[in-house]
């Protein structure tokens, strides 16, 4: 039989036919954990995180880090991981804040986001020692200013700026540009206004500046121009008002296999690419370079995730469409709802078989628009009690789940050297009562 490739190399097909991801057979994952249910490879995550870290430690000065950007996935097991990894984090609200600091992480390696941070996530944040404010306007700078003056404490910040860099990717994801809700913009001269009264106020240390241009990114030399346009801002920044900032923070965005079709990227490569880029710059513009972050999220934790469902009801609508339907859906991940993302599912047990039957791969949601994804190639024979898998479901897929129609959501289980353990369990019917009086 010729040697197949999949998406990802923690991807795989063992003797009995059965899709193995981390090496483990996700027949036997099913059957043990039950269904619906998230999976994840935390030594993938780890991977991931180390060609980071490794390249930011060789390729960019003093200072520079990786930031994981906690939205793509938030649960304790990552933060704990993260602070294993060196990582520092973003976080955009209180509950991931209060997620990571009930992991043990060390706060001052966190980055507070948001573009309507309220005066109570102020205080909460302040009251963790959250390091960093990323502030998004003018308002917030006031709000943080009273709020540390009122603690007599300083705050370090860096600032929001939007570039107007679009990166030629999905519209939903593209948060770069001048009119974006994010921010404040160069172009319009918003982003000096921001930052000179940001340097007026007394409790408030302004470290750097940042930028997010979108998500998925490829092959276009986004983040090489985006950092043109912020260095340059920086080097008029210095010369008008005499401060030099250290900190360029240039947001997340590296893609990942979704499907075949997309392309394998060479992180380090790329941030080779981009350090040689920013250094250039730097010297064009007599501006020393200052100590880089980034915010990866989904290239940290997407293909470190794969999701199990079981089939039930199969339809086959003669002349129009297959129905497969799976005992998840939008509640596990609305990204195909959302965004029409695509996805790779196999049915696992049946690996070996030909996949003759294309299908629409449906939840169990009361919502015509639950589909996981279309025209998925399935088994002739695919039926009920089949295991039915979707890969490079690691990011914005447990992190965006709900309880829409009630139902509860799956575990994770972490998968490490051949063993499992759960990292989150699996919502109960009781813990949907939870809340209600
Ligand atoms: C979403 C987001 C990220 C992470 O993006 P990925 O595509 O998951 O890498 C990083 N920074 C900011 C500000 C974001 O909004």
């Amino acid at each position: 039989m010729e040697e197949r490739t999949f998406l990802c190399e923690n991807i795989g097909v063992n003797g009995e036919g059965h899709l193995t991801f981390a090496g483990q057979d996700t027949v036997q994952l099913a059957a043990r954990y039950g269904t619906p249910l998230y999976l994840m490879d935390e030594d993938r995550v780890r991977d991931r995180c180390r060609v980071y870290a490794d390249a930011f430690r060789d390729l960019f000065p003093a200072g520079s880090r990786p930031l994981y950007a906690s939205k793509a996935s938030a649960f304790r097991e990552i933060f704990r991981i993260m602070a294993e990894e060196g990582m520092g984090i973003d976080v955009v609200s209180a509950g991931e804040i209060h997620t990571a600091v009930t992991a043990g992480f060390d706060m001052s390696r966190a980055f507070f986001h948001s573009n309507n941070k309220t005066d109570e996530d102020i205080r909460y944040a302040m009251d963790c020692g959250v390091g960093f404010f990323v502030a998004d306007n003018e308002e917030e700078i006031l709000a943080l200013e009273a709020e540390a003056a009122r603690r007599g404490t300083v705050q370090k910040v860096l600032l929001r700026l939007t570039p107007g860099i679009d990166p030629h990717t999905y519209e939903a994801v593209d948060t770069g540009r001048v009119d974006s809700k994010f921010g404040a913009a160069i172009e319009t001269g918003q982003a000096e206004a921001f930052t000179a009264m940001t340097l007026r106020q007394e409790h408030i240390r302004l470290e750097g500046f940042h930028c997010h241009v979108g998500s998925m990114v490829f092959w276009e030399d986004v983040y090489e121009r985006a950092a043109a346009v912020m260095l340059r801002f920086m080097a008029d920044v210095r010369d008008r008002y005499g401060y030099t900032a250290g900190i360029l923070d240039l947001g997340g965005g590296y893609g990942v296999r979704y499907v075949d079709a997309d392309g394998h990227l060479d992180i380090r490569e790329k941030l080779k690419e981009l350090s040689a880029s920013i250094r250039e710059t730097c010297r064009q513009l007599s501006f020393p370079a200052p100590a880089i972050l980034m915010e990866p999220g989904r290239s940290i934790v997407a293909d470190a995730g794969m999701t199990l469902y079981t089939c039930g009801t199969v339809k086959k609508i003669p002349g129009y469409k297959n129905y497969v339907s799976v005992d998840g859906g939008m509640t596990d991940n609305p990204r195909f709802a959302l965004y029409g993302s695509k996805y790779t599912v196999y049915a696992a047990g049946k690996m070996n078989e030909d996949t003759p039957l294309r299908c629409t791969v449906a939840g169990r949601c009361c919502e015509s628009g639950d589909v996981i994804q279309e025209n998925v190639p399935m088994p002739a024979d695919v039926g009920r009690g089949d295991i039915i898998a979707v890969c490079t479901t690691g990011a914005y897929n447990y992190s965006m789940a709900s309880n829409y129609n009630r139902i509860p959501r799956p575990p994770v289980v972490m998968l490490r050297q051949g063993e499992s353990r759960i990292a989150v369990r699996r919502e109960t019917l009781e813990d949907l009562t939870a809340l209600d009086v």
